[in-house]
Order: structure tokens, then C-alpha cells, then sequence
């Protein structure tokens, strides 16, 4: 008898330096993926998704870096966790959609959804002017850029109605605290 439960199966021989790069960012090992396809059914935003999360591991795990960086799906991804909930072995598939959002920002990649990730950076300015988010600045500044101004227009008019919108921004006291640790991350990127 041969004890199997510690054997995994490797590919063709090859090294997938891809795989191993995302794996350390995403600090997952997403190679013991069952393909059970639990996160695929759980996932509420599939149907703005060219793969489902399953595939996107799969793809990883071939190592094929160009399907996977340029995919929908990564920028899909809102990281809401009901995934990992539902994996059966406890792989932090939002944090591997995270991992690639950043290679494919840092390797040049076509972004598949560039208004997601304009909207990404928004929220981000908004954090690092006050240590927190404003919405309508996110959103107005979000809309500059798009030059788009009726879209949602109804949304919007409706949460300022309902006061889900602040007018004016409010700032954390110590926003020196917040803006040391943006500058530290840009050094380290
Ligand atoms: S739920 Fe987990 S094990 Fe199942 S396919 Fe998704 S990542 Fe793989
Ligand atoms: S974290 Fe991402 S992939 Fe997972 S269920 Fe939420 S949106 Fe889907």
C-alpha cells in the first residue's frame, strides 16, 4: 500500500514561477484547490466575471499569467469573503484576486476594468486627504474622469436625499499617521 494523501501532482514537470509569485503575495497555497467549485456557486458578482473564482486558481495554477492578469474577474472581485467561507479548504481566494490585481497593475497589463480601478484609486485619495472615505468626492471626481454625468445620476440624488451623503468631507485627527503610511507604501512598491 502507498500512502497518497501527501502526493500532489505536478505539471508537466514545468516550474511555475507565476504561481509561486502569486502564492507569496496571497500568502494561500491555493494549490490544494479541489475545483469543488464552492466559491464559483457562492460568489454574488459571477455574472460580471469572465471566469469563475475557480478558473481564476486554475489558471494560476498552470501558470497562465496573461488569461489571469487580464481577466474581468480579478477587478470583479469586491472581496466580500463569501468564498472563503464556503472553501473547504480554507483558501483566501480574495486574497489571490488581490495578489493579481496588483501584478497586473505592476507588470503593465491591459486592465480589463479600468473604471473599477479608477474608482479603486479615488476611494484611496480620499483615505490618504482625510483617513477616511467621502463618498460624494469619490464619486464626483470618479464621474470628472469619466466624463460621465447622468449615469446613476438618480442614485445619487436619491442617497443625497436619503443623507447618505456628507457635503463636506470629515478628517481623522491625526491625518499625519495616515499619510506616513501611504508614503511608506509607494517606497515599498
Ligand atoms: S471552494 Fe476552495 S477548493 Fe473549492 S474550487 Fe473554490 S478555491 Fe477550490
Ligand atoms: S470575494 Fe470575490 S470571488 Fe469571492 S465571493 Fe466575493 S466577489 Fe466572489
Amino acid at each position: 500500500m502507498h500512502d497518497t494523501s501527501s502526493k500532489t501532482i505536478v505539471l508537466s514537470g514545468s516550474h511555475n514561477k507565476f504561481g509561486e509569485q502569486v502564492l507569496k503575495r496571497a500568502g494561500t497555497n491555493f494549490n490544494r484547490c479541489l475545483h469543488c467549485q464552492s466559491c464559483a456557486s457562492g460568489c454574488p458578482f459571477t455574472g460580471a466575471m469572465d471566469y469563475l473564482p475557480n478558473r481564476i486558481i486554475r489558471l494560476v495554477q498552470f501558470g497562465q499569467i496573461q488569461p489571469a492578469l487580464e481577466s474581468a474577474t480579478i477587478w470583479a472581485c469586491v472581496a466580500c469573503n463569501t468564498c472563503s467561507i464556503q472553501c473547504p479548504m480554507a483558501i483566501d481566494i480574495p486574497g489571490v484576486m488581490d495578489a493579481l490585481r496588483q501584478m497586473a497593475i505592476e507588470n503593465g497589463h491591459q486592465i480589463a476594468e479600468p473604471d473599477v480601478l479608477n474608482f479603486h484609486r479615488e476611494v484611496l485619495n480620499t483615505i490618504e486627504r482625510y483617513g477616511r472615505t467621502h463618498k460624494l468626492e469619490i464619486m464626483l471626481r470618479y464621474k470628472i474622469k469619466k466624463r460621465d454625468w447622468f449615469t446613476d445620476l438618480n442614485v445619487g440624488l436619491k442617497m443625497l436625499a436619503k443623507r447618505k451623503l456628507d457635503l463636506t468631507p470629515s478628517r481623522v485627527s491625526d491625518i499625519g499617521r495616515i499619510r506616513q503610511l501611504f508614503k511608506k507604501s509607494s517606497k515599498d512598491a
